[in-house]
């Protein structure tokens, strides 16, 4: 099978000649060169490339040091991994990326279950042999007059076709358990099915999950998390049993997939519509869909749960943040703007926001949307200078009284500047107490 026209159309013309200027290179050096893995899959199912990674046969950071000599731009090397990226010229730069990533065929062997593989350089068949899924083996060949030939070793593309996740052998999932979280990611992705054979692999495995690293097993559930259908796939793991051997508080229910559900929402606005982007408070989706995920958790769960995930810092204040908030959604209920903003401030922007999504009740959804959209950023048109220059002396007394302008103007009693003056003086010069 010959995929050249398929690659042609749907590439950019600037990758596609990115691709032709490496497959020359390649050929002059007379070493094969593939794209494999991700990009062939996706390419066959009809979506776009977004990365050109290009698996050589032989020395990638060579080929790529005789592209930058040739072409121009620089070049930084893993010389432990093979791999090189090549930072391109302005001219041959895309509208999709700077760089372009060479890698050597390597081959990857496991010293002790859910261990780290130990890398070598290898075969085109070894990098294929080294992967976690059929479909994700399936390459095409790219130096001379072999370019856009598909090389399907294992069955890839018929797997391809039917909509079957299959592992390439029996000791997958114990090489590394984290396949068996890419396996669920890439079924319910696509709506293919994970191979008989393959699911009877999980009971073996399931122990091992236990000894990968925090890091490892949390970016499989961030991947999760990023994916629009998310709910889905974390559904399918507790079904499979693959959530609790994480650790006993990651469970599944009904409630955590209808606030999961709000990642669709996010997104939506993501993409149509400024008011997230411009502001530069863009969190990521998978940060949201972990605090969705995780907000009906209590203190120590949290607590218990990054002893095994380790949290980034940011992420860890936001999910005791949604706990806390989650947990306290009704006394949030008849407070007046000033009131949700008072509490609201103290907390971190992306649990506010979470929580805001995820709350049921109209009233609790006002406080925390509003906050986000609007409360947050009204202020009072006075500040310390106007303050100094009406001859209050400088101190905490400030702060209260700029604190005071700024309550006014949310709760709607003053809604002019004239307004807010009269109020600074009524508070400055109080009438004389009645006797
Ligand atoms: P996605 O669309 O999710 O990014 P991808 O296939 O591009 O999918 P990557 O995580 O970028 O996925 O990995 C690139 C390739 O490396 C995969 O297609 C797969 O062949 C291989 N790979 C990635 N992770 C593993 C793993 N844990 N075990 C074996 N092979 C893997």
């Amino acid at each position: 099978m010959n995929l050249k026209s398929r690659l042609e159309a749907s590439l950019a013309p600037g990758q596609l000649r990115l691709l032709h200027l490496a497959a020359d290179a390649a050929s002059q050096s007379g070493l094969p060169l593939y794209i494999i893995g991700g990009s062939v899959r996706d390419l066959i199912l009809g979506s776009a490339i977004q990365d050109l990674d290009l698996t050589v046969e032989g020395d990638a950071i060579a080929l790529a040091r005789a592209l930058a000599k040739r072409h121009g731009g620089r070049v930084t090397a893993h010389t432990k991994f093979g791999t090189a990226k090549w930072f391109l010229p302005k001219d041959l730069q895309t509208e999709s990326s700077e760089t372009l990533d060479l890698i050597s065929a390597r081959s990857e062997t496991y010293k002790h279950p859910a261990a780290l593989p130990t890398v070598k350089m290898g075969s085109m068949d070894d990098d294929i042999r080294r992967r976690d899924f059929t479909i994700n083996t399936l390459a095409i060949r790219l130096d001379g007059d072999r370019f856009g030939e598909l090389r399907d070793d294992l069955g890839g593309m018929d797997d391809l076709k039917q909509g079957i996740v299959r592992v390439l052998h029996a000791k997958s999932f114990m090489d590394d358990p984290t396949r068996m979280y890419r396996a669920v990611r890439y079924a319910e992705r696509y709506g293919f099915k994970i191979a008989e054979e393959t699911l009877t692999l999980i009971p073996q495995a399931r122990p091992l999950i236990e000894k990968l690293s925090a890091q490892r097993i949390r970016h499989e559930l961030d991947l999760i998390l990023e994916e629009w259908n998310a709910a889905a796939m974390l559904a399918r793991l507790a079904e499979l049993d693959l959530l609790q051997p994480i650790h006993p508080a990651l469970t599944f229910d009904e409630s955590m997939r209808e606030r999961l559900s709000h990642l669709h929402t996010y997104r939506g606005l993501q993409h149509l519509s400024p008011w997230n982007i411009t502001r530069g408070e863009q969190m990521r989706p998978s940060d949201l869909g972990w605090l969705l995920w995780l907000m009906s958790l209590s203190q120590e769960q949290v607590s218990a749960l990054n002893d095994r995930l380790h949290f980034t810092a940011d992420l860890l204040a936001s999910l005791f943040a949604v706990s806390k908030m989650y947990a306290a959604q009704s006394s949030f209920i008849g407070l007046k703007p000033s009131q949700c903003v008072e509490r609201l401030e103290s907390y971190p922007l992306a649990a506010v926001e979470a929580v805001g999504y995820a709350a049921k009740d109209p009233r609790v959804k006002e406080c925390f949307d509003e906050y986000i959209s609007k409360w947050r950023y009204i202020k009072p048109h006075l500040n310390g200078d106007d303050l100094k220059a009406l001859g209050v002396e400088p101190g905490p007394r400030y702060a209260v009284i700029l604190r005071r302008l700024r309550n006014a103007w949310l709760d709607g009693e003053v809604k002019t500047e004239a307004e807010e003056k009269a109020l600074l003086k009524a508070l400055l010069d109080p009438p004389p107490a009645s006797t």
